[in-house]
C-alpha cells in the first residue's frame, strides 16, 4: 500500500511539490488582508518577478496592462465579492517591461459559515493562443479582403460592388444626393477571345480593368468587374453631367490604349460601349431598376453601333 492510501491523504510536501511542478503558477490570496498568502515560484520564470515581490492586491493590479488593468480589476472584485468563481484574460508587465498574456483563473474559498476566506487560483501563459488568435484574425482579414477582388483582374468584384451599392443608395437617399452608375462592356470580346485566345481575352480583361480603374478618382468611387467583360462603376454625388464626362473619359481611356482587335466588325482597336444612369434616390425607387436602366442603355450603346455612350435623353 502506498503512503497516500495508508494517510489517507497526500501530505502537504507532495502537494507544493504538484504544484510548483506545473506550468500553471497556482496563488493564493487571504480576504481579509487582500495580500498574497503564496504564489509558485515559477512566477518568477514567466514574468521575472520573485515571488516575494507579489506582497498585495495592488502588485497585482500594477502588474496589469494599463489597457486591460480596470476591466480586469473591477470584474475580478465584483466576481470575489458575490463569491463567484471566475477567469480572466489579460496582459502582465514582465520585469523587463514586455507583456505576457496570462489567464487566470480564480476560485472562491469560503470558511464553515460560508464567508469569503481566500481567492486561489491559477495563471496560465496563454501568449501562443493569442499569437495564434492574431495571426488568424490577420488571415481573416485577408480573407475577406479576397473575397471582395475579382481573381483575374484584382479590382473589386461583383460582391463589393452590390454592397457598395447598397451603402451609397441608402447615403444618397438619407442625403438627397445624386448617385451615378457607369455600365460598360467590351464590344465584340467573343470574337477577340477566337481570335487571339481565351489567355489573350484574359491579359485583355486585365488590361482594360486596370486602365478604367483610373477613371474616377474620388475616394469613394467604386470601380468593379460586373462579370465577364463587363464592368460598372458607382459615382456617390455625382450628376448625370458630371458622370457623362467620367463615361467619356472611360472611352477614351480605352481607345487610348490603341488594343488591337483584328476580328472585330467596328474596326481594329478594341473599344468599349457604355450606359450612364444617374438618380437622386427617393422612397420610391429602388435599386435594381435603377442598374436595371444602366444596362438598358449599354444595350441602346451596342444597338447604336458600338464605341458610344448613352446617357438620360
Ligand atoms: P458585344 O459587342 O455585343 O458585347 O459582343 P461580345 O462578343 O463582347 O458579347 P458576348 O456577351 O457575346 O461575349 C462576351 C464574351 O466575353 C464571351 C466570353 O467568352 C468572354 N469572356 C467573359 N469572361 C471572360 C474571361 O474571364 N476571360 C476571357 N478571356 N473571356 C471572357
Ligand atoms: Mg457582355
Ligand atoms: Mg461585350
Amino acid at each position: 500500500m502506498s503512503d497516500i492510501a495508508k494517510d489517507g491523504e497526500i501530505d502537504s510536501a507532495v502537494y507544493k511539490t504538484l504544484l510548483e511542478s506545473t506550468q500553471a503558477i497556482p496563488w493564493k490570496i487571504d480576504w481579509q488582508t487582500m495580500r498574497f498568502a503564496y504564489i509558485g515560484p515559477q512566477i518568477e520564470g514567466l514574468l521575472g518577478w520573485s515571488p516575494a515581490s507579489w506582497v498585495s492586491v495592488e502588485d497585482w493590479a500594477t502588474r496589469i496592462h494599463p489597457e486591460d488593468r480596470e476591466r480586469v480589476v473591477n470584474f475580478c472584485v465584483a466576481q470575489s465579492k458575490a463569491g463567484t468563481d471566475h477567469e480572466a484574460d489579460y496582459r502582465a508587465l514582465t520585469r523587463g517591461g514586455d507583456h505576457v498574456w496570462i489567464r487566470d483563473v480564480m476560485h472562491v474559498v469560503r470558511n464553515e459559515n460560508g464567508e469569503v476566506d481566500s481567492l486561489v487560483g491559477f495563471m496560465f501563459d496563454i501568449s501562443e493562443r493569442k499569437k495564434t488568435e492574431e495571426q488568424l484574425i490577420v488571415l481573416q482579414n485577408e480573407l475577406e479582403a479576397l473575397s471582395f477582388k475579382d481573381g483575374l483582374t484584382g479590382v473589386a468584384n461583383r460582391r463589393r460592388f452590390d454592397s457598395i451599392l447598397e451603402v451609397e443608395w441608402a447615403n444618397a437617399r438619407r442625403n438627397n444626393q445624386p448617385l451615378s452608375v457607369i455600365m460598360l462592356d467590351i464590344d465584340h470580346f467573343k470574337q477577340y477571345n477566337d481570335h487571339y485566345g481565351h489567355l489573350q481575352g484574359d491579359a485583355c480583361l486585365k488590361q482594360v480593368a486596370q486602365v478604367l480603374n483610373s477613371a474616377a478618382t474620388r475616394a469613394r468611387d467604386l470601380f468593379a468587374r460586373f462579370g465577364g467583360e463587363e464592368f460598372v462603376l458607382v459615382l456617390p454625388e455625382t450628376d448625370e453631367k458630371a458622370a457623362a464626362k467620367i463615361a467619356e473619359r472611360c472611352r477614351n481611356l480605352v481607345f487610348k490604349e490603341q488594343i488591337a482587335h483584328a476580328a472585330s466588325p467596328a474596326g481594329q482597336i478594341l473599344t468599349v460601349s457604355i450606359g450612364v444612369s444617374s438618380i437622386t434616390p427617393s422612397h420610391q425607387d429602388d435599386p435594381f431598376r435603377f442598374i436595371e436602366e444602366a444596362d438598358r442603355r449599354l444595350y441602346q450603346a451596342k444597338q447604336h453601333g458600338r464605341n458610344c455612350i448613352v446617357k438620360s435623353s
